[in-house]
């Protein structure tokens, strides 16, 4: 990503080890701008050397905040541009605790990787977890996670619990790999 702009009157700083949420690097600024108080400094803003955004750091009670916060998981390659809009959309939803959200949009996802992948549309989520079963992608020693996916699948259109952190990471976990395998690794081989 190409660096746009340039920032005025910007202060050299301690560096800072960070994710950026703009552009999913981990990067290490010492340049940005910082609000001076009696108190000692209320907050530090730093600019990311790899997209030129900024991102603010205040001391709160539970350690230190950064906003935008970083988003949950990793960034994956080679995704067709419907499904990494979906899978983005999930690690902003794990970022901001909304796991219910995260997870309806994971079965979403995984009803696309199967049509993706050649099976029909408009099926039941069984049949398309069925399908990625028999077709290999889920492959066989990830029968567990399979099990975890048609428990958080048995949510009835018209009923939805509540869907706790664990589960909601390891759902997701699970669908990192999936997208790993089936576009990250196949985009890997043909660019080598
Ligand atoms: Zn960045």
């Amino acid at each position: 990503m190409a660096l746009a702009g340039r920032w005025y009157s910007i202060d050299r700083m301690d560096s800072k080890k960070y994710h950026c949420s703009h552009c999913d690097a981990l990067v290490g600024p010492d340049i940005g701008y910082y609000c001076e108080r009696q108190l000692g400094i209320l907050g530090r803003i730093y600019i990311c050397p790899n997209c030129n955004r900024p991102t603010y750091f205040e001391t709160c009670e539970g350690g230190i905040a950064q906003i935008p916060s970083p988003r949950y998981g990793k960034k994956i390659e080679y995704l067709p541009e419907e499904i990494e809009k979906v899978y983005t959309e999930i690690r902003d939803c794990m970022s901001h605790q909304l796991y219910t959200a995260g997870v309806l949009l994971a079965r979403k996802l995984l009803m696309n990787i199967a049509v993706d992948s050649g099976a029909k549309e408009g099926e039941s989520f069984v049949t398309y977890v069925n399908f990625l079963e028999s077709e290999g992608i889920i492959p066989k020693d990830g029968k567990d996670w399979v099990d975890a996916i048609r428990q958080a699948g048995n949510i009835a259109t018209h009923k939805i619990p509540s869907i706790n952190q664990e589960l909601a990471e390891e759902i997701v976990t699970f669908l990192e790999f999936l997208l790993r395998i089936k576009y990250e690794m196949p985009g890997r081989m043909v660019k080598n």
